[in-house]
């Protein structure tokens, strides 16, 4: 057994109608391949007949390996795991759904072997998609940059080529809220965009429900940001400045215009109102870092896996 140069990650839940097309695609572009390819394939806990189809595939090829997460851990953690077991000395990530093009994957190549160590593809437009995602993918994109303290670049996901170095070290990082895309802008090296028009999916339904989307948008900003928690010191002075207004204003109706309707309950409720919203919202926010330090602390792994197929101990592979 050599060591394979490229290898192919590929997290996949529920995707049984896709895996056969995929594997089609991916087929024809391994074959244009100049190296020997590992193709990982991480069943994250599916419930459709995908892993059985996996299975089917290591059989048939021996190129294909595979991982079985004992439950759905979901999309990040499936790819993380995929990585953990990565030989290649490189490797690339890339959805089951046939959303990013395989064919992709050359082009990402012929970067790497410009010497860039961190390929990622970017996305060219999203007019296939709806409004509100449009919107909202927009939107965080942007915050997300304001915040962040590095420079995570808009309208990428995690289609992407990664070095065997980068990826030594993404496996070193112990978090378990892993907003993959940031951590690989993090780690930093020579990064560069290949461009893309992200496909529909080609069967199947979103896997991402509106509430993962919205964890994966937290986690990102949480993870790389501490400008929330400061957001309770402004509020604080603004509200404190509020006051002081108020307090100013009083004394002017009390002084010159006694009968002013405004004094009295209406003013106490909205002011009540108003501190316990930004309160509880402060709060909030906290609780969200506490919530991820506690996960942190407990320490327990961050995947369990039920079974795999293909891997061989690192020392039997012969290094070329
Ligand atoms: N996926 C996964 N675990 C999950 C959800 C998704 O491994 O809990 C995989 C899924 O099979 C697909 C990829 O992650 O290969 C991206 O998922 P999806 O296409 O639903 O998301 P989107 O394209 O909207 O980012
Ligand atoms: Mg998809």
């Amino acid at each position: 057994m050599t060591q394979p140069i490229y290898s192919l990650v590929i997290p996949i839940y529920n995707e049984e109608e896709n895996i056969p097309e995929m594997y089609r695609r991916l087929n024809n572009v391994m074959a244009q391949l100049d190296g020997e390819v590992e193709l990982i394939l991480i069943d994250d806990g599916s419930r459709d007949r995908s892993l059985n189809l996996i299975r089917e595939l290591h059989h048939r090829d021996s190129r294909v390996r595979y991982l079985s997460l004992a439950r759905n851990f979901g999309h990040q953690i499936a790819v993380t795991a995929g990585l953990n077991f990565v030989q290649g000395k490189c490797a690339i990530v890339m959805d089951a759904d046939l959303q990013d093009p395989p064919e992709l994957i050359l082009t990402m190549i012929e970067k790497w072997q410009q010497d860039y160590q961190v390929v990622y593809a970017q996305r060219l437009s999203r007019k296939r998609e709806s409004w509100p995602k449009r919107f909202t993918a927009y939107a965080f994109y942007r915050i997300l940059r304001r915040l962040a303290n590095v420079d995570i670049p808009s309208d990428t996901g995690d289609f992407c080529l990664m070095d065997r170095q980068v990826v030594d070290i993404l496996n070193t990082m112990p978090e378990r809220n892993r907003y993959i895309r940031g951590l690989r802008a993090w780690i930093g090296f020579r990064q560069t965009a290949v461009l893309f028009e992200r496909n529909p999916r080609f069967a199947g339904k979103v896997k991402y429900t509106f509430g993962k989307s919205w964890a994966l948008a937290v986690d990102g900003i949480i993870s790389f940001s501490t400008v929330p928690l400061k957001l309770a010191t402004y509020i604080g002075l603004l509200s404190a400045g509020i006051a002081l207004l108020m307090i100013l204003l009083v004394l002017y109706w009390r002084l010159f215009d006694p009968v002013s309707p405004l004094i009295g309950y209406t003013l106490i409720t909205i002011a009540m109102f108003f501190l316990g919203s930004v309160q509880l919202l402060c709060v909030g926010i906290l609780g969200e870092y506490i919530g991820r330090i506690y996960e942190e602390v407990k320490g327990r792994p961050i995947y369990t896996l039920k079974e795999t197929g293909g891997f061989i101990k690192e020392s039997e592979i012969k290094t070329k």
